[in-house]
């Protein structure tokens, strides 16, 4: 590689085995390539530097954030330059127009933490919103457990600043609450992956805090009656804030990890709560109710925050619980919430067809899933079946009437299902779109699009 401008010399990240940490993300299997640069950016001036001599010399660039990625969108490339923007965290709270604008590198949780001496909330909140960046939820549109009474990422972004290609700074949207000025370029940035620019700063809409969360544990026999819950839900006035599915292999995991207290031969568990200001109390005794006439066998309503975080705590050990029984890839799929015991059984006739285990669980409220499928790296025939398996999951998603991902996003692993779900006049046309802000096709190459 050319050498890099003077100025980024104290950027770069020099040490080969901590470079090498930068190149791979939390994707399945994940290998950091051979050769590849890391630069760890301070601020815009520095994201231009880079983006100009990307584009002068033709190198491919990868936006990083945390790399917690699981779709290989944040891995780097051969050659090319990972452009890690954690550094850029500045944080500017404005309590009056209730807005904060922010570097991309500030950690989700962070920001909350921050926000609460404001009495303020920024709601999105992935399950990895203890090192996630906002950089990199507003890349992918992140979501996670609160979207079924918040909604996602792109309901709070009024505006960005980008760096373009060649190193152009481009400014999106707006800081008022509202604003219809042209085509919404914001809206095209938010999910975009890190394939048309640079994400520098970010301007979030902020909400009142709401109350401390109270939550319901509901213990079901069978996943019928899990999803007689679920409906039981929909039903509800006022929308609980988190609705969480975990399926009985997915509670037998929890349970071998460590004791959560779930009964291990449980059909099904739900974790719903509200943070409803004045009325949490009110509702989880409802929810409460309306699960055990749905027919839950077993109902534990939270009286007190310590306690509502208490019962969440078994939720919390799945993806630690997960990771300590081996290899495995997890899906991200999105269906109609009336579908979800459909696809539930779907995947695991999947797993029994492949002759590997699986679990379910996930974003219950929103019909967002991540069923996993656990395989031996040493035997050839589990590895083609989970990776069978997990095209097969998508297919199924498609079935049932829903998307290939519903937070993670598209990445390197899900590129070949795009024209799938898309068709190929709205691929190209998107293709089209992608060319207009990065014409030399540096911009996080093979991702979205294989
Ligand atoms: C245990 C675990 C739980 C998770 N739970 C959830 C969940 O509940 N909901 C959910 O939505 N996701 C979840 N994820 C996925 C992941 O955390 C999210 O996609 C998150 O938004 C990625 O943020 P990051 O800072 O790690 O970004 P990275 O992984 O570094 O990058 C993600 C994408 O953003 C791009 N990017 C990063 N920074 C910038 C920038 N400044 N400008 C332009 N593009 C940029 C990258 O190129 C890449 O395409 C989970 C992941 C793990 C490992």
């Amino acid at each position: 590689m050319p050498s890099l401008p003077a100025r980024l010399t104290d950027r770069l990240v020099a040490d080969p085995d901590v470079a090498r940490t930068y190149g791979v993300d939390h994707s399945p299997g994940a290998v950091a390539p051979e050769d590849f640069t890391v630069v760890r950016a301070r601020d815009r001036a520095d994201v231009v530097e880079v983006l100009r001599y990307a584009a002068a010399h033709r190198i491919p660039v990868v936006p990083q954030g945390a790399r917690t990625a699981t779709t290989g969108a944040a891995m780097a490339i051969q050659g090319g330059i990972a452009l890690n923007t954690e550094a850029i965290d500045h944080v500017e709270i404005d309590s009056v127009e209730r807005i904060a604008v922010v570097g991309p590198g500030v950690v989700n949780a962070d920001l909350k933490t921050q926000l609460t001496a404001y009495s303020l909330a920024y709601p999105p909140d992935p399950a990895s919103s203890d090192s996630c960046t906002i950089g990199g939820n507003i890349a992918t549109n992140a979501g996670g457990l609160c979207c079924v009474k918040y909604g996602v990422t792109a309901d709070y972004v009024r505006g960005l600043e980008v760096v373009l290609p060649g190193g152009e700074v481009m400014r999106t949207g707006r800081r008022t609450a509202k604003g219809v000025t042209g085509y919404d370029l914001t809206g095209l940035f938010v999910g975009s992956e890190g394939t048309l620019g640079v994400v520098t700063e970010a301007v979030l809409r902020l909400i009142p805090a709401p109350d401390p969360a109270l939550t319901v544990l509901a213990v079901f026999d069978t996943l019928e009656a899990t999803m007689a819950g679920v409906a039981a839900l929909r039903e509800q006035r006022h929308t609980p804030s988190l609705v969480e599915l975990l399926d009985g292999p997915s509670i037998a995991a929890i349970q071998e990890f460590g004791d959560y207290g779930f009964p291990a031969d449980a059909g099904g568990v739900l974790l719903v709560q509200s943070d409803r200001i004045g009325h949490a109390h009110d509702d989880v005794l409802q929810y409460a109710e309306a699960l055990a006439s749905a027919g839950a066998s077993d109902v534990a309503v939270a009286d007190d925050a310590v306690e509502a975080d208490l019962l969440l705590q078994g939720r919390r050990a799945l993806n630690p619980a997960l990771e300590a029984r081996g290899s495995r890839v997890i899906e991200d799929v999105c269906v109609p919430v009336g579908r979800l015991g459909d696809l539930v059984r779907r995947v695991h006739e999947i797993a029994d067809h492949h002759g590997l285990e699986a679990v379910c669980s996930g974003h219950a409220g929103d019909g967002n899933l991540h069923p996993c499928f656990f395989f031996d790296k040493d035997d050839p025939a589990q590895v083609a079946g989970a990776q069978a398996a997990f095209g097969e999951t998508v297919e199924a998603a498609w079935a049932l009437g829903g998307t290939l991902t519903g937070e993670h996003g598209v990445g390197t692993l899900k590129a070949p299902w795009l024209e799938g779900e898309l068709g190929a006049a709205e691929v190209a046309r998107q293709r089209a779109v992608k060319a207009l802000f990065d014409p030399l096709g540096i911009m996080n190459p093979g991702r979205i699009f294989a």
